[in-house]
C-alpha cells in the first residue's frame, strides 16, 4: 500500500468533508491517480508551482502521474518520496485530475500559473513571463489542487477560470509588479504551525525581500504534522519546529532567530518588535498578541472548511484581531470545541480540563453516543485527562472512525493551511512597505469561508471594532500611542 504512513491524520482532515469511513478513503485514494504535467523550460514561478504541486500532492495521495523532463521527474520524485516514502507513481492521470505548469495541459485540466501578485487557474493555457513571486505561485499551487479536492471527492469543478491578486483581491492588480528590494523590519513571527509552514516556505523563496525575523515556537515535528506541514519531511519528526524553519530560511535575505517556547514565555523575556505575525491554533495566543500592543499584527487562520489572513493597526478605527477573537467571533477554544465534541456542558469541560481529569464513565459514554462510535469505543481513555481524549480523538492523532465527526472542527486540509500562509505572508511583505500598502486593500480581513466550493468571487470583509474590546478601551489606545510615537 502506498497510502502515507500518516493517513490518521489525513482520514481526520478529510473524513469530514466526504463523509468517508476509514476504509472507505483508504479505498478511494488507492483507485485515485492523479497528475503533475511540467514543461521542458520553466519559469521561476512555475517551478516553485510544481515544486509546492508535488508537495501538496504528495501530502494527500498515495499514487502520482508526474510528466516532465527527467532531471525534473526525478526531483519532483525525490520532493514527493521524502515526505511519504510509500508514494507510487505512475505513467496518466485522468485530464481533469492533471494539473499541469508551463505547457498545455489534456482537455479538462488545470492550467495553473503565477505572475507578479497575480495566481491563475485557467482551462485553456497562456504563456505567462510576468515577475517572480514566490506569494502568488503559493497561492496559485494551493488554489489549483483545492480544485483537484473538489474534483476527486466531490465530483464538482469550478465553472470559471480563477485570477486572484494578492496585491488587492481584484483579479489583476500587480500583475507586472515585481517585488522589490525592501525590507518588512523586525518580526515576532509565532507559531510555525501548518499555516507559518506554508509562508516560511513562500518566504525562503524570495529572494529580494530581507528582513529580522524571530521565530516563536514551542513544539516539535509530530509524525501526523506531515499531512499538511509543506516544510516537514519524514526525516524532520521530532525536531523543533522554529530549528527546521530557520533551516529552511537559511539561504533567504532573512535573518532569522529561533526561540523555542510558548509566546507567553518569550513575552515574559524578550523585547517588544514593531511587527508580529501570528498563526496560532488557539485562540489565547491570539488574544495575547493584540494585548501586547506589536506596532502591526498579521494574522493567518483556517477554520472549518474556512480559511483567512488579516491585518491590524490597532489606532486605525478598524477591527483589531482581538475583535475577530471576541466571544461569538469566528473560532472557538479547545475547551469549547472539547465540550461541543463531547456533549459536555461548558463549564464542566473547563472544570475537567483546568483539572487534567478524565470524564466520568456515563460521560464516557455520553460522549462515545455524540460522536456516533461503540459505548465502549473510548474506554482506553478512561483515566486519560479531557485534553488528551480531545487531542486524540478530534484532532485526530488516534486512528478512530468518527462517524458524528460533523459536530467537530476537524483537522484542515494540507490546500487549505497553504493558501491561509500564501494570504499572511503577503499581508506581511504588503502592510510592512508602504508602496505595497497604498496598492493594497483597506479591509483588515479577507476569507474563503468554505473551500468545498469555488474560490469566492470577494474575499474582502470588512470588519467592525466589537463592543466591548480591548481596541475600544482609551487606556490600551494610549500605551499603543505612546509606545509607537516615535518609531
Ligand atoms: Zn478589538
Amino acid at each position: 500500500m502506498a497510502l502515507a504512513p500518516f493517513f490518521g491524520r489525513i482520514y481526520s482532515a478529510v473524513g469530514k468533508h466526504v463523509s468517508a469511513t476509514r476504509d472507505g478513503l483508504s479505498k478511494a485514494l488507492s483507485a485515485t491517480r492523479v497528475g503533475l504535467i511540467c514543461g521542458d523550460h520553466l519559469s521561476r514561478n512555475s517551478q516553485m508551482i510544481a515544486e509546492m504541486s508535488i508537495n501538496l500532492a504528495a501530502r494527500l495521495y498515495p499514487i502520482i502521474a508526474i510528466t516532465a523532463s527527467e532531471p525534473q521527474r526525478v526531483r519532483l520524485q525525490e520532493i514527493a518520496r521524502a515526505i511519504n516514502p510509500k508514494i507510487e507513481f505512475c505513467d496518466e492521470s485522468p485530464g481533469e485530475l492533471t494539473v499541469a505548469v508551463g505547457i498545455s495541459g489534456p482537455p479538462r485540466s488545470i492550467n495553473v500559473s503565477a505572475s507578479g501578485w497575480v495566481a491563475e487557474l485557467r482551462s485553456v493555457f497562456q504563456a505567462e513571463e510576468g515577475p517572480v513571486n514566490p506569494y502568488a505561485a503559493t497561492a496559485a499551487a494551493a488554489l489549483a489542487w483545492s480544485e483537484v479536492f473538489r474534483r476527486v471527492f466531490l465530483q464538482r469543478s469550478a465553472d470559471r477560470d480563477v485570477s486572484l491578486s494578492l496585491l488587492d483581491f481584484t483579479e489583476s492588480s500587480g500583475k507586472n509588479l515585481p517585488l522589490s528590494a525592501a525590507s518588512i523590519g523586525e518580526v515576532l513571527f509565532v507559531g510555525v504551525g501548518a499555516v507559518g509552514n506554508a509562508a516560511i516556505w513562500a518566504m525562503s523563496r524570495d529572494e529580494v525581500t530581507s528582513g529580522s525575523l524571530t521565530l516563536v515556537d514551542h513544539e516539535t515535528v509530530s509524525l501526523s504534522n506531515l499531512q499538511r506541514y509543506t516544510l516537514a519531511e519524514t526525516s524532520d519528526v521530532d525536531e523543533p519546529k522554529v530549528v527546521l524553519a530557520e533551516r529552511i530560511l537559511r539561504s533567504s535575505h532573512f535573518s532569522v532567530k529561533s526561540i523555542q517556547s510558548t509566546l507567553q514565555g518569550y513575552v515574559a523575556n524578550g523585547h517588544q518588535l514593531p511587527t508580529t505575525c501570528i498563526s496560532l491554533d488557539n485562540v489565547d495566543g491570539r488574544r495575547t498578541g493584540q494585548a501586547l500592543l506589536p506596532r502591526l499584527l498579521v494574522n493567518g487562520w483556517t477554520g472549518d472548511g474556512s480559511l483567512g489572513a488579516s491585518w491590524h493597526a490597532f489606532d486605525n478605527g478598524q477591527a483589531c484581531l482581538a475583535c475577530l477573537y471576541h466571544p461569538h467571533g469566528q473560532g472557538l477554544s479547545a475547551v469549547q470545541q472539547a465540550a461541543m465534541a463531547f456533549g459536555l456542558k461548558e463549564e464542566r469541560a473547563v472544570q475537567l480540563w483546568l483539572t487534567r481529569s478524565p470524564l466520568s464513565g456515563e460521560e464516557r459514554r455520553h460522549a462515545a453516543k455524540k460522536l456516533g462510535v461503540p459505548p465502549n469505543a473510548l474506554v482506553a481513555w478512561k483515566d486519560r485527562p479531557l485534553a488528551e481524549l480531545y487531542t486524540d480523538v478530534v484532532c485526530g492523532a488516534v486512528p478512530i472512525d468518527l462517524p458524528g465527526v460533523k459536530n467537530v472542527e476537524v483537522v484542515p486540509l494540507a490546500h487549505q493551511s497553504v493558501l491561509a500562509g500564501a494570504l499572511m505572508a503577503a499581508e506581511l511583505l504588503k502592510r510592512t512597505q508602504p508602496a505595497l500598502s497604498d496598492l493594497a486593500q483597506k479591509e483588515p480581513l479577507i476569507s474563503w469561508d468554505d473551500v468545498l466550493q469555488a474560490p469566492p468571487k470577494s474575499w474582502l470583509r470588512p470588519r467592525p471594532r466589537e463592543l466591548g474590546c480591548i481596541c475600544g478601551d482609551p487606556v490600551y489606545q494610549e500605551v499603543y500611542r505612546e509606545r509607537w510615537r516615535n518609531v
